[in-house]
């Protein structure tokens, strides 16, 4: 698959050089570099070299690197707590519209550093459950 570019986009520009980033590591399909504005200290984006707004968009060769960037981050980062995020669209926390994953370190429980997520649970019956299941079998 060849690679897309848009290029009005700013991460299509990082990839082409035409903004400068703090790269961490480059393969044929992603780059990943630091967040300008990080939550915590070593917060890092891995992006892949197709312009794609959301993750459905993106052919599946391009993320083949993802999680093995995301885990060789992680371990340079010495993290022991730490997050993996990707958000698509703009009321789900997307602000740049070519699919990106963070890696976010997760400094001390307690601390307001890192990612914070709020977690409302939704209560299912086990038969919403199981039809909810079907439905998306059928489609899967
Ligand atoms: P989103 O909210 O779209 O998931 O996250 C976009 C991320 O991109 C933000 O964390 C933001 O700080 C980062 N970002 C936006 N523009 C730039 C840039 O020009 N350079 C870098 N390194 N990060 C950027
Ligand atoms: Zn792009």
């Amino acid at each position: 698959m060849a690679a897309k570019s848009l290029a009005s986009c700013i991460f299509c520009k990082i990839i082409k050089g035409e903004i400068p980033s703090f790269k961490l590591v480059e393969t044929d399909t992603i780059l990943s570099f630091l967040d300008i504005g990080p939550l915590s200290k070593g917060h890092a984006l891995i992006i892949p070299k197709y312009h794609a707004e959301k993750l459905h968009e993106l052919p599946d060769e391009y993320l083949a690197d993802v999680l093995p960037t995301a885990k060789k981050i992680a371990l340079a980062l010495n993290a022991e707590n730490y997050n993996l995020l990707q958000n698509n669209g703009r009321i789900a926390h997307q602000e740049v519209d070519h699919v990106h994953f963070h890696v976010i370190p997760k400094p001390a429980p307690g601390d307001n550093e890192g990612l914070v997520i709020g977690w409302p649970v939704q209560k299912l019956t086990m038969d919403e459950l199981k039809k909810l299941q079907e439905e998306l079998l059928t489609k899967l």
